[in-house]
């Protein structure tokens, strides 16, 4: 079939495709520790399962406004309020999964002959909605002698009258670099200067172990060149019910409902009732939730630094750890095909985030003591193969 010019310009994420080799893999027989998937292990809470399920027993089945039901996005902009922002439901879209956000920014803003600034490594889809849009993608090196914090100086040097739009994403995928408040200011500072559009991708905002979250959209003259993109994925454990949203200035949210409309119509009504739920109801397991993971960065991290070669930084938030792994003489590519086919440990290639990613692997800690265990005796095994 011959396909529109602009697919080749669309690019896809590996960590999906790494799962699909691991399963084929234990089809054969092989037993394989998956940490490839960046997903909670956890079940969503019992009492976001019951909200959801009530709902849908409720009569929940019918189609719904497209920017989301109300009192969600009054919820929701009560909930990212505690960001220091002031948003009301005008300010909020309710979209199928925080994924969406980026797609619908990207097409809305970007065409060719503009620039946007992504971070390198980062989550993969940012660059293959800005290629795909059409304009320049412009990779921001995103450095472990920086603690994986953008450097401002550098963002500074990328930016040319061209440019439109800048992504952020803190705490981050895949290297659990978070930006301190200097960043952020210094960030807004250059936005304002240069009448840039910041989307602000907090997705693991939540999922935090040293200091505060600062969101860009609190500072002054932010929240009206600002989209913040969250969801329900990671902080309630509720990847496959597909919940996310963007909340943005109010007169482009018109613009991003319009392509809502013209793509899904709307977000699940049942699910949209468990996100009411999620925001509004008891938070104890969110919280177990995260001094779990906290517990398994010490375990992942320091088990991965105690192997000859191996060095990994502790990382602030979300639930990756980033080994870097030059020391094994192989690049992160060949690195993460042996781990997978030879000792059965899936992890990803850093390089599937960016160029930047050379000499690193992501691994997932969402995933209980015993695997991480079993994991970090396998990578040992892999380097002490090479030697
Ligand atoms: N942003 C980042 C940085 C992510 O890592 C992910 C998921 O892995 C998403 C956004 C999208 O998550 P979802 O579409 O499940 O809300």
């Amino acid at each position: 079939m011959k396909l529109a010019d602009r697919m080749s310009r669309l690019g896809t994420e590996t960590a999906f495709e790494v799962l699909v080799r691991a399963r084929a893999l234990e089809a054969k027989g092989m037993e394989v520790v998956h940490l490839e998937i960046g997903e909670p292990d956890f079940d969503t809470p019992s009492n976001i399962v019951d909200a959801g399920a009530d709902a849908l027993r409720a009569g929940w089945t019918h189609y719904g406004p497209s920017a989301g039901q109300l009192d969600l996005r009054e919820a929701i902009a009560a909930y990212i309020n505690r960001r220091g922002t002031n948003y009301g439901p005008d300010n909020v879209i309710v979209t199928p999964g925080g994924k969406p956000v980026m797609f619908f920014v990207m097409l809305a803003l970007l065409q060719a002959g503009d620039e946007a600034i992504f971070p390198d490594p980062g989550f993969p889809i940012y660059k293959s909605m800005i290629d795909f849009s059409g304009a320049k993608a412009v990779p921001l090196p995103i450095r472990e002698e920086n603690e994986f914090r953008l450097d401002v100086e550098e963002l500074a040097s990328l930016i040319t009258p061209k440019t439109r739009l800048l992504i952020i994403n803190s705490p981050a995928n895949p290297t659990g670099g978070v930006l301190e408040k200097r960043d952020i200011e210094e960030i807004a500072r250059l936005a304002v200067k240069h009448d840039l559009i910041v989307m602000s991708d907090e997705i693991y905002a939540e999922i935090l172990y040293e200091g505060e979250h600062h969101s860009i959209a609190a500072l002054p003259g932010m929240s009206e060149r600002t989209i913040i993109l969250d969801g329900f994925s990671k902080t309630y454990a509720m990847t496959g019910w597909r919940l996310g949203y963007g909340v943005m200035p109010a007169d482009f949210a018109p613009v991003i409902n319009r392509l809502m409309v013209n793509s899904v119509s709307c977000t699940s009504s049942a699910v949209q009732r468990a996100g009411l739920e999620a925001l509004t109801g008891r938070q104890d397991d969110v919280k177990a939730m995260i001094e779990a993971f906290r517990g398994r960065r010490s375990l992942i991290v320091n088990g991965l630094n105690a192997i000859e070669g191996i060095t990994c930084k502790m990382p602030k938030g979300a639930f990756y750890a980033f080994p870097n792994i030059t020391g094994s003489g192989l690049s992160s590519k060949e690195f993460a095909d042996k781990l997978l086919d030879e000792f059965g440990v899936a992890a990803i290639a850093g390089t599937s985030f960016g160029a930047q990613g050379e000499g690193y692997l992501r691994l997932s800690y969402a995933n209980s003591d015993e695997n991480l265990q079993k994991a970090l005796s396998r990578v040992e095994a892999c380097m002490k193969s090479l030697r």
